[in-house]
């Protein structure tokens, strides 16, 4: 598969940089203090500046014109989360990047029309909920029940890890709708109002300070026009927002890379008069040389996904990469810093603390999206066809 970007392509990412650097720079300021504070939580500011670049025609990058988007590919969708990820802005998370994505993908003509033109006018902030306390890896054996009732179900059971529900506007489910031994053949999935009565959202604070949530369903009534694809046939939506998640809600760690540098460069540690200043030019190249490689994975990722073919190894590599990556690079930083580098929230901390938390965060990127083991799996059976 080719990866090159071809020439439209960076035109596309110069003129995107050309109107990010023309924005207001108090909505950016604001947007960027508030995403860097909990990338997770896309609130006041953050869906601001969403709006502003919906106003301005630059969301919904490949999305059809006919609903407001740039008619463009996944290329260039994958350049515009970039671009924004590296400038430490909102690049509309799961919202735009996984659901807007598979609702156009796999949501019936009404959905299209309801969900993505609502998503671009910033109305609706999506969080997934798939996990259970007993279903993790093997969400297959998800219990959440969504039983039919009149014109539609009630859902009832408990998801966990529900990030961003608490401040969702809606909530993607996977739950349900065959008996248990039918596993991922009996699943379904809904879009559920988050301020649906019965529903009961409850917060969890991780070791890196992402907020995640648990959250109970206590016979939420739920209309069948909600229910995304046919009724038992939810997997094949699930498992193409998974590798959207795994494509496009990326991580690329050049900016942890960057924040390494500048620490080491101002404290004098690149600048070639010791030993340990060649050794560290050395592992600061290797990282480099495997940021590069990352973008790479990704942007092949992407081709495939233009080219209308589904990269399931392709984005579990990637997610693996990526996230391995951005510990190491973090691990780098602190085992440089020392004991000052564990320092977080105080003016002045090395790498203003961004390192020791990328560290703190890292199991988030293990396990988010699926875990790395689970990664190696997908990579075996679908890159390889080894044998489940
Ligand atoms: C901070 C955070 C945010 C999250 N956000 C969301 C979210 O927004 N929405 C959502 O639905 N979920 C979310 N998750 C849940 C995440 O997807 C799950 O934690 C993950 O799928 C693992 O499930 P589990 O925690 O039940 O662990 P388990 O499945 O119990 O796994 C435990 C360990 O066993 C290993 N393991 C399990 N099965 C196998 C196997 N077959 N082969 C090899 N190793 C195996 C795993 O790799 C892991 O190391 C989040 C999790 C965290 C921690």
């Amino acid at each position: 598969m080719k990866t090159v970007i071809a020439d439209e392509q960076l035109t596309f990412l110069s003129d995107l940089r050309e109107y990010l650097d023309g924005l207001d720079p108090e909505l950016v300021a604001a947007a960027r203090a508030e995403n860097i504070e909990d990338p997770m939580q896309p609130r006041t500011h953050c869906q601001a500046f969403l709006r502003q670049l919906g106003e301005d025609g630059w969301l919904g990058i490949s999305w059809p014109k006919e609903f407001g988007g740039q008619g463009r590919t996944d290329i260039e969708h994958w350049l515009f989360a970039e671009e924004l990820y590296n400038r430490r802005l909102p690049n509309g998370l799961l919202t735009f990047n996984v659901v807007g994505p598979t609702i156009m993908l796999h949501g019936n003509p009404d959905q299209r029309r309801e969900y993505i033109s609502r998503i671009m006018d910033g109305e609706i902030i999506f969080a997934i909920s798939y996990s259970e306390p007993d279903a993790g890896s093997d969400l297959a054996s998800l219990r959440t029940r969504a039983v039919a009732d009149g014109d539609g179900y009630l859902l009832s059971g408990q998801k966990i890890w529900s990030t961003g529900a608490s401040i969702a506007t809606h909530l993607w489910v996977a739950a349900r709708t065959g008996p248990p031994e039918a596993r991922h053949r009996g699943l379904s999935l809904f879009i559920v109002p988050a301020d649906s009565p019965g529903i009961t959202i409850t917060p969890i604070i991780t070791q890196g300070g992402e907020r995640t949530t648990s959250i109970f369903f206590d016979d939420v009534r739920v209309p069948a026009t909600q229910r995304v694809g046919a009724e038992n046939d939810g997997w094949k939506t699930i498992t193409a927002a998974l590798n959207f998640e795994r494509m496009f809600y990326h991580n690329e760690p050049r900016w942890e890379l960057r924040q390494l540098a500048e620490w080491a460069d101002g404290a004098g540690l690149l600048d070639g008069s010791t030993a340990e200043s060649y050794e560290l030019q050395t592992v600061m190249g290797e990282h480099a040389v495997d940021v590069e490689v990352c973008r790479l994975m990704a942007l092949r990722g992407a081709a495939m996904l233009a080219a209308g073919q589904v990269p399931y190894a392709e984005a579990s590599t990637n997610k693996i990469w990526w996230g391995e990556l951005r510990q190491n690079i973090c691990s780098t930083g602190l085992d440089l810093i020392g004991a000052e580098g564990t320092v977080v929230d105080t003016d002045g901390a090395p790498a203003s603390g961004h390192l020791v938390h990328g560290l703190m965060s890292s199991p988030v990127w293990r396990f988010g999206g699926g875990t790395n083991e689970i990664q190696l799996d997908i990579i075996a059976n679908r890159g390889w066809g080894m044998p489940r």
